[in-house]
């Protein structure tokens, strides 16, 4: 299998020159082998504009990888919500917090925004706290990578199918979710478990989250939640049980909702109600 992966390129100026040069031999080349065809095959007309754009730079790697290996075949369904306290949370009830060491990590980077705030401006001092600021954003992007790509595929080992709320969607629903969370950190974390499902032979099911946070995952009656109210009490039904665990309910039921000969739904979302 082949895959390419395509990057944009921002050279120094003196980089961007080397460049320029690689390309205006690579042109010389082409042109003169074209150069020769032309004249031995006498054809006429064809017009090369090789530096038509060059101001960008992309560039591409193209690598061959195994074919992906399919994990055996699993019929567990799971819905996740993005949790406001931790990573996220499961249909079943569990949570996924963020390591230890990435929580660390996201204080020190606030602990040194928080000084070069009080830097003076133009001074050395606040160009040192700038650089710190810079390497140890560059450091908690790495990790929170990282997490994602355990994350995604520890949930891909567990599960057949797994539930998601559709981001595009998200958007629209807008103060329906009254719930913020980091949309660019979650919109990697599902494009990262997105790829690893269909590596391994997993559904990934994306569900309209729009009000499934006031929605109870037993009997369907809204009940209107401020951000405060970490827990829901059905008042007409009586369930019991954290907000995030039940709006992953919710994303569940929706997802097996639109996946028609998904056997496992009514168990999985019981046994969820049970554990809850
Ligand atoms: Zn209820």
């Amino acid at each position: 299998m082949r895959r390419t992966y395509r990057y944009r390129l921002y050279p120094t100026r003196q980089q961007a020159a080397a460049l320029g040069t690689q390309v205006d031999e690579a042109c010389r080349l082409y042109n003169a082998a074209l150069d020769e065809r032309r004249s031995a095959w006498r054809m006429h007309g064809i017009s090369i504009r090789y530096l038509d754009q060059a101001g960008r730079w992309d560039v591409g790697f193209v690598v061959e990888i195994p074919e992906p290996e399919l994990l055996p075949a699993c019929e567990v369904a799971v819905g996740i919500d993005v949790g406001l306290t931790t990573f996220a949370v499961l249909s079943d009830g569990s949570e996924i917090a963020n390591p230890r060491h990435f929580r660390a990590a996201e204080r020190r980077l606030r602990v040194a925004q928080r000084k070069l705030a009080r830097r003076r401006r133009r001074s050395r001092r606040r160009l040192k706290a700038r650089q710190g600021v810079a390497r140890l954003h560059a450091h908690v992007r790495n990790q929170r990578r990282d997490v994602h790509h355990k994350t995604a595929r520890a949930l891909v080992e567990r599960y057949g199918l797994v539930a998601v709320e559709d981001l595009n969607t998200r958007a629209l629903a807008g103060s329906l979710l009254a719930k913020s969370v980091d949309d660019a950190g979650w919109g990697q974390f599902l494009s990262i478990l997105a790829d690893k499902a269909a590596c391994a032979g997993r559904r990934l099911v994306r569900a309209n989250p729009a009000g499934t946070t006031q929605a109870c995952s037993a009997c369907g009656v809204v009940v209107p939640k401020t951000l405060a109210e970490r827990w829901r009490d059905c008042p007409t039904c009586g369930l019991s049980l954290g907000r995030d665990h039940n709006a992953a309910l919710n994303i569940l039921r929706r997802a097996l909702d639109q996946t028609p000969g998904w056997g496992v739904q009514a168990a999985t979302v019981e046994d969820a109600h049970a554990v809850a």
